[in-house]
């Protein structure tokens, strides 16, 4: 099965060094360390079985080869994407390409009609998958393809234990979940060691956090219920006549993942016609079958899904300031939300909301925190001007990881051929709009 996109081009990235080659050294220009970036040579030694160490200053004579010199990147934890859909055609090296090393997926058919992607020999750059299982909606006939099938309440547990069996740690709970049993199916899903996220209806967050949910996805869902917000042109609108500070409320502690990515591509897509500049026709044809994108928007409608995205962007800076837990992720594949770009994109778009670069980088951050001296998670080299870029201004200009170390191999994408566009459908040009901003 093409889940890691065996079946299109493959994308243009090489496994460049083995961790047969282990232990083997890597020079870097700086370190992105819990504290900040830190410009100053230093060693990473790659041990193989995973761990690396690493070490302020030149390589020294002795020791294991240098194998790699790259004096303008900076070594960084590698990301993770708290909110994926995984589906066959996924490129997901192209996760890889950016420095994104571990999804969670939220939703898809992964472990029944798609294989769960993983890794079939070292040189496979396919990141780790963290499964959610079937989605939770409402009972009776499915309206997704990717949501359960029940009918009674006392069948939950048999979902559960099914979504377990195909390998979920994850469940997600979709908007028309019956609200009054979000407490049971989460006693249920904690007692077998699952967490459980949900997508809310508008109006239903206060609910399902009081009902003990581990994670809310959406700001967009943090809407409350009235007004006509059924669907999303309504809910756009609320958002853009939002006036006050009443809600949403969302009390500290709270998970969140807001994908404010999703509406900002929202807008530049609609603005220009929904061409998806730069997608591969596959993938862009896919998008236009949805019916958010299968038709112009009016101007009211794309002023009010960029008038939305800003309330959204503040909001969310204000409750992760009150102390709502930030959680990273793109809700990849969204129209014009691309793998590894997404994450990127969805960074960006939080520290122009206002958040600190540092604190934004280590939500997604795999290991929620810094590199250290050793290790053993995937560690992506960033260009130090990039990250620097980042840090200071929060701008970070969406381009691939330098390389990427990942299960002791090193990972390096072809820079250049994404840089100056695509000559065969295999990589993405560099978009414009994605510094637009919403803040
Ligand atoms: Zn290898
Ligand atoms: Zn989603």
């Amino acid at each position: 099965m093409p889940h890691n996109g065996s079946a299109e081009a493959p994308a243009r990235i090489h496994h460049s060094l083995c961790r047969d080659n282990a232990p083997y050294r890597i020079e870097v220009g700086g370190v992105l360390t819990a504290s900040g970036l830190v410009r100053h040579k230093h060693v990473l030694t790659v041990l193989g079985n995973r761990r690396w160490l690493l070490r302020r200053g030149a390589a020294e004579p002795g020791g294991p080869p240098v194998l790699r010199r790259f004096p303008h990147a900076a070594a960084a934890p590698a990301l993770a994407d708290a909110h994926v859909h995984l589906h066959a055609g996924m490129r997901l090296a192209d996760f890889v390409a950016y420095g994104v090393c571990q999804v969670r997926d939220l939703g898809s058919t992964a472990g029944t009609e798609l294989a769960v992607p993983v890794a079939r020999h070292c040189g496979d750059p396919v990141p780790e998958v963290v499964l959610g299982g079937p989605l939770l909606d409402r009972p009776g006939k499915p309206r997704l393809n990717i949501a359960a099938r029940w009918n009674r309440h006392d069948e939950l547990p048999a979902v559960l234990d099914a979504a377990i069996g195909r390998g979920a740690s994850w469940i997600k709970l979709y908007a028309q979940f019956p609200v009054d049993l979000i407490g049971t199916v989460v006693r249920q899903a904690h007692a077998r060691d699952l967490r459980v996220a949900v997508h809310p209806a508008p109006g239903d967050a206060p609910a399902a956090i009081r009902a003990g949910v581990d994670e809310i996805e959406h700001a967009a869902c943090l809407a409350p219920r009235g007004d006509g917000v059924g669907g999303a042109h309504a809910l756009h609108r609320r958002w853009a006549q939002r006036s006050d500070d009443s809600w949403p409320d969302v009390p500290a502690g709270v998970r969140l993942c807001p994908t404010l990515v999703v509406q900002h591509r929202l807008a530049e897509e609609a603005s220009r016609s929904w061409s998806f500049p730069g997608a591969d026709p596959g993938t862009a044809a896919f998008w236009r079958g949805m019916r958010l994108a299968s038709r112009q928007w009016t101007d009211q409608e794309l002023r009010n899904c960029r008038a939305a995205s800003a309330e959204m962007a503040s909001v969310v800076a204000r409750l992760v300031r009150q102390g709502v837990h930030l959680v990273v992720g793109s809700d990849t594949p969204n129209p014009g939300v691309l793998p590894g770009r997404g994450l990127w994109e969805e960074m960006n778009l939080l520290v122009a909301a206002g958040l600190p670069p540092l604190e934004v980088y280590l939500a997604a951050a795999v290991t929620g925190s810094g590199l250290d001296a050793a290790g053993d998670e995937p560690v992506t080299l960033l260009p130090l001007a990039s990250l620097a870029s980042f840090e200071a201004e929060g701008r970070y200009p969406v381009e691939p990881a330098v390389a990427t170390v990942l299960r002791g191999c090193l990972f390096v994408p072809d820079r250049l051929s994404n840089r100056h566009g695509d000559r065969d459908g295999n990589t993405l040009p560099a978009q414009p709009g994605t510094d637009a901003g919403v803040g």
